[in-house]
């Protein structure tokens, strides 16, 4: 057998589960020291659906908890979570015995203005998440959102409840919550994630019960939940066709063209963060005419079978240049030539979002057999998009640095298996493996992402460089 990250002999921070955790055995943490007044209320319980009920509220947090049981029916969740946020600042800052400089403005719309450079003795949000049933897919999909940088500050100050619609506000809001919760319970202690789940399974019933799921159609539907809620179009622009060609026009114009029409129906913080613009242009063989259209998306498919061969390595890079190539198609539709024709077809990735997902498409689904694809996965810690955004808008240098932020595993096979997430802490900048509520430091740089072993990369999600 190959040796997995379990077999690393490397230093780990004591373990979140329950039955690995010593009832009296928390002299490690001197914040759980005051158990007494630290054990939280039944009302704190009820009130509030994320609270720890390990130990939630040490020393300086017991004062909090008060605060949130006095609090919690009166307040809106921004003032509860402007209160959370600064309680938290205080007691990380107390934690690290340093003054930690951070800019909590209330109106950030440039992501570039938070300062996780300053805050690298600042360990906080590193919290697992029950299982409460079959949740390992969810459970690795949130804790690779939770440690985005910047994206999660605008739910922790309340900036995301100017934008917040009445009708569809569920998601929001217990993303909001958790977030909170998360920043405000003890390094490696864990929470059950209840609300955010009945909230996802409110807009998307796919995901009621308690059988596993595929962790990329979660992914999709909370963030389609949470930008739905946050959409800022009240009224969105009836659909309309849009140009496919230039009429003596740049490509440049028509990009907007078309990104402006998809901002006019649907523009949100989500957006914001997670959306890109994909060009995908068709060229006529025949009469040579060239048609475009400029699509948003998310995040990014990439098939291993149509890059690799069986038991060959697979590699990122490698991957998104398959992506990006060119492509013939025998049978299209050309409008100039009024019949089909063949043509070349390609994707050009055109406007770069905040965060970069790529899904690792493992499972294969053919009419006789249908399989996980099993190949060793090669992907830098530090991505420059460059080179798969040639001809496009985004070249600048800065836009195109990234860094690796988190990893869905998949562990097992099509029909059983189970997710982790690796992810890194923006602000301690250190990775931990979270497999639901246990989380251990490691060290990315010797994990092997294996297939046979416990990890098996299903999603990755870059940052960019300037979001930290
Ligand atoms: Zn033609």
């Amino acid at each position: 057998m190959r040796p997995n990250m379990f077999n690393n002999n490397i230093q780990r921070p004591p373990s979140t589960t329950k039955d690995k955790m010593p009832s009296q055995g928390l002299s490690n943490y001197p914040l759980l020291l005051n158990k007494a007044q630290s054990t939280p209320s039944q009302d704190i319980k009820s009130n509030y659906i994320y609270s720890s009920n390990t130990t939630f509220a040490p020393n300086t947090q017991s004062q909090q908890s008060r605060f949130i049981e006095q609090n919690t029916q009166k307040q809106n969740p921004s003032q509860f979570n402007q209160q959370l946020s600064q309680q938290s600042l205080a007691i990380s800052q107390q934690n690290t015995q340093k003054t930690v400089t951070t800019n909590y403005s209330m109106s950030q719309s440039q992501p570039e203005q938070y300062q996780y450079k300053s805050m690298q003795n600042v360990s906080k949000g590193i919290c697992g998440l029950r299982n409460i049933g079959n949740t390992c897919f969810m459970n690795s999909v949130l804790q690779c959102l939770l440690n985005i940088p910047a994206f999660n500050e605008h739910f922790l100050n309340g900036d995301y409840l100017k934008d917040l619609n009445s009708k569809n506000s569920s998601v929001p809001n217990e993303y909001s919550k958790l977030v909170a919760t998360i920043r405000n319970t003890p390094n490696f202690q864990s929470i059950a994630p209840y609300g955010i789940k009945s909230a996802v399974e409110n807009v998307m019933p796919c995901f009621r019960g308690y059988a596993q799921q595929d962790a990329q159609e979660f992914l999709v539907a909370l963030l389609d939940g949470l930008s739905l809620g946050l959409n800022r179009v009240k009224n969105k622009s009836s659909y309309k066709e849009m140009n496919d060609n230039l009429n003596g026009r740049t490509l440049q114009d028509l990009s907007k063209e078309w990104w402006d029409y998809s901002k006019s129906r649907e523009n949100s913080l989500v957006l914001d963060y997670f959306q890109g613009q994909l060009l995908h242009t068709i060229k006529c063989s025949i009469c040579g005419s060239s048609s475009y259209a400029f699509d948003t998306f998310q995040d990014t498919s990439l098939a291993i079978a149509r890059a690799f061969k069986i038991l060959e390595d697979m590699n990122l890079e490698r991957l998104l240049d398959k992506y990006v190539i060119e492509e013939a198609i025998d049978d299209y539709y050309c409008s100039k030539c009024k019949k089909h024709q063949k043509v070349k077809r390609k994707f050009t990735i055109w406007r770069l979002p905040h965060i970069l997902m790529f899904h690792i498409k493992r499972f294969e689904f053919r009419r006789f057999s249908s399989d996980k694809l099993n190949h060793r996965v090669i992907f830098p810690l530090e991505l420059d998009m460059r080179e798969f955004v040639k001809d496009s808008l985004d070249q600048s240098v800065k836009n195109c640095q990234y860094f690796l932020c988190g990893i869905v595993n998949h562990s097992g096979t099509l029909y059983g298996g189970h997710y982790t997430a690796d992810s890194k802490n923006p602000f301690n900048q250190k990775w931990y493996r979270y497999n639901d509520s246990d989380v251990r430091e490691i060290d990315i740089k010797q994990q092997r992402y294996d297939t046979d072993g416990s990890s098996s990369p299903y999603i990755l999600f870059y940052a960019r460089k300037s979001l930290y």
